[in-house]
């Protein structure tokens, strides 16, 4: 069955397939998205205190990708058999209107000017020896901080960030985060009002000559109507936002800031329980021609499209394009081949303090209700002599301490029995975790290709996943965690529990959804698989928006760049490519 033709097919409806097609609907295209899972609003999914649901959405895993049918397979090197992943961990890749936009904390951050420019910038002040170190392949990316800063503006500001700015236009503000690039202007929110536990953390940092500032958060400090006229209203702080659909319309998210905009045009449409099996080329390969999908009654269709956008997550959109032949996937031994390479993600560690006479009350949170500090990220320290290049950011994070999930105890306190239960009850309102989240430089031996024998529901390969941290990412979680352990001193309490990152990456417990690369952006066609407008090298009708265009992932929380990549592309594809279509970038 095939569908009349469209403008643009977007496969997958969350943060980055609404953003496109918002702007490309306004410029009067004609757009159709496909959603693999269902439709979802705050009032009849998330309604309070339905939402507050902790087996449904943070155990049984309500609102993620369905494992039984599809999921990865993973292995930490190339000599392994890699096994498909039986039950989500390490990250929870969304399913549903919205995607991972439902179920983010709503962590906004802008990259550093340096992380744009992470090996020229690195080998420069560091030299060969360290970037080229155990085959380090980072990469810089095709755009610089201030190409995307009106981009990050428009993200922040549609939804709603709660914030300080530290560099106005240059001028350095006190309160604000000092180490960011220059801002055009101030958040369009203030700061959530902070709790006990992160004010302790900044006064703490602050005693060792640190720069605390408040956590750049999309939940609402106040009631805000974003610049598409869509109202937020304002946070109640009752921390379920992690995992968890916002009731309170004070999350965004593209519910709360995008489709009540966008759903009342007669030039869009969503389908549903529509699941993209493979982008259709024409016979030379050069051309897509649109979509096949599997609708919610098995039935394969195809739709026409002028233009097709990959928005599925940057694990799926990954997939589709191994799957659809678009570009030349990569060999890790030869280091030839594009589409795969340089997946990356992030590394986690954490200290806790816990007081006998100070009540925290960590119950009362918001996905991005923090104190900070970025004095050891990226480039903003000096790293002669460390052994390690890279960085993240330190902080008192209070994002609602849910009562399942969170136990925190001593250390020596037993895993079980009646023992853990009394330190649990004894430390749970008296404890203050401080988080450590470091960048995983780009790796040869780190990738993702299709796996030759595992297959989804509808018999389709599997992605595989290859990856291991490195010394130079021990090193830096550790030099992280010692300084995160020296702030917890300064605290005061009456110990800490100091919990490193140690041995090879483990695929099962949950550290973050910041997984990166895999079809990466760059400047010459034979090292990356996109240009700087995420248009496929190969196909240029295909762009793929998402975080696999990061050539080097970043210590921050992706998705304010990842959303002003994805502001940067649409524009060009209505101011230029729409006028003349081909390659935006001649090679
Ligand atoms: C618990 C959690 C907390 C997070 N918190 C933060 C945070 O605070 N800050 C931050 O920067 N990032 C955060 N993230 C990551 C953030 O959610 C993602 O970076 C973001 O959602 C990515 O946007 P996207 O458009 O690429 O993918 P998504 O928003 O996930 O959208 C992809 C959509 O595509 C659909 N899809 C997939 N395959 C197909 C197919 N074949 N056909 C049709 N549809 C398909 C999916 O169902 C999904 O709806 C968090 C993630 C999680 C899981």
């Amino acid at each position: 069955m095939a569908d009349p033709l469209v403008d643009v097919a977007i496969v997958g409806f969350g943060w980055t397939g609404a953003i496109i097609a918002e702007v490309l609907t306004a410029a009067g295209l004609n757009v159709v998205a496909f959603e693999r899972g269902g439709w979802r609003n705050s009032s009849n999914d998330f309604g309070v205190p339905f939402d507050q649901d902790e087996l449904r959405y943070m155990w049984r895993h309500h609102l993620f990708q369905n494992v039984a049918h599809t999921t990865l397979t993973f292995r930490n090197k190339v000599d392994e058999v890699a096994l498909p992943m039986r039950r989500l961990g390490s990250f929870l890749p969304g399913a549903g209107v919205g995607g991972g936009g439902v179920h983010w904390n709503g962590q906004v951050w802008r990259f550093l000017p340096s992380d744009f420019a992470a090996r020229s910038h690195n080998l420069e002040r560091y030299g060969a020896d360290v970037v080229t170190s155990s085959d380090m392949a980072i990469q810089d990316y095709p755009v610089s901080y201030a190409e995307l800063e009106p981009h990050y503006d428009r993200f922040e500001y549609l939804c709603g960030v709660s914030g300080k700015a530290g560099n106005l236009n240059g001028a350095i503000q006190a309160g604000g985060n000092v180490f960011e690039g220059p801002r055009s202007r101030e958040y369009p929110n203030p700061p959530l009002k902070m709790t006990y536990g992160p004010s302790l953390f900044g006064e703490a940092a602050s005693s060792l000559g640190y720069h605390p500032f408040p956590h750049p958060a999309a939940n609402m400090s106040r009631a805000y109507t974003n610049p598409l006229g869509v109202q937020l209203a304002q946070c109640t702080y009752c921390g379920f936002c992690e995992k968890f659909g916002c009731g309170n319309d004070s999350k965004a998210s593209p519910q709360t800031t995008i489709l009540p905009a966008l759903m009342p045009r007669p030039n869009f449409k969503v389908r549903t329980y529509c699941e993209v099996m493979k982008v259709e080329r024409t016979r030379d390969g050069r051309h897509a021609t649109g979509v096949s999908y599997i609708d919610e009654d098995g039935v394969l269709s195809f739709q026409p499209a002028s233009i097709v956008i990959l928005s599925a997550f940057m694990l799926e959109n990954v997939r589709l394009m191994l799957l659809s032949g678009i570009g030349p996937p990569y060999d890790p031994r030869t280091g030839a081949g594009t589409v795969g390479k340089n997946y990356s993600y992030q590394i986690v560690s954490s200290v806790n303090v816990f007081f006998d006479d100070k009540i925290t009350n960590p119950f009362i949170g918001a996905g991005a209700l923090g104190m900070m500090i970025d004095d050891f990220n990226g480039d903003n320290f000096d790293h002669r002599g460390l052994g390690f290049i890279g960085g993240g950011y330190i902080g008192a994070l209070n994002t609602g301490a849910r009562p399942i999930e969170t136990h925190p105890v001593p250390e020596k306190t037993p895993k079980w029995g009646a023992e853990f239960k009394r330190a649990v009850a004894s430390n749970y309102l008296k404890t203050v975790p401080i988080i450590t989240h470091g960048s995983v430089m780009s790796h040869r031996g780190n990738f993702v290709d299709l796996d030759p024998r595992w297959r989804d529901q509808h018999g389709r390969p599997l992605l595989r996943m290859t990856f291991d941290f490195t010394e130079n990412e021990h090193r830096m979680s550790d030099y992280l965690t010692d300084r995160a352990a020296e702030i917890g001193r300064a605290m005061g309490g009456r110990e800490i529990r100091v919990n490193k990152r140690s041995g090879s990456y483990d695929i099962a417990p949950y550290q973050t959804t910041h997984t990166t690369g895999g079809a990466i952006m760059g400047s010459d066609p034979r090292t990356s698989a996109l240009n700087r407008y995420m248009q496929s090298w190969d196909v240029p009708n295909v762009f793929v928006a998402g975080a696999n265009a990061f050539p080097q992932n970043a210590g921050y929380n992706p998705m304010g760049t990842v959303a002003a990549l994805t502001y940067m592309s649409a524009d060009a594809i209505v101011s230029e490519y729409v006028k003349s279509p081909g390659p935006l970038v001649h090679a």
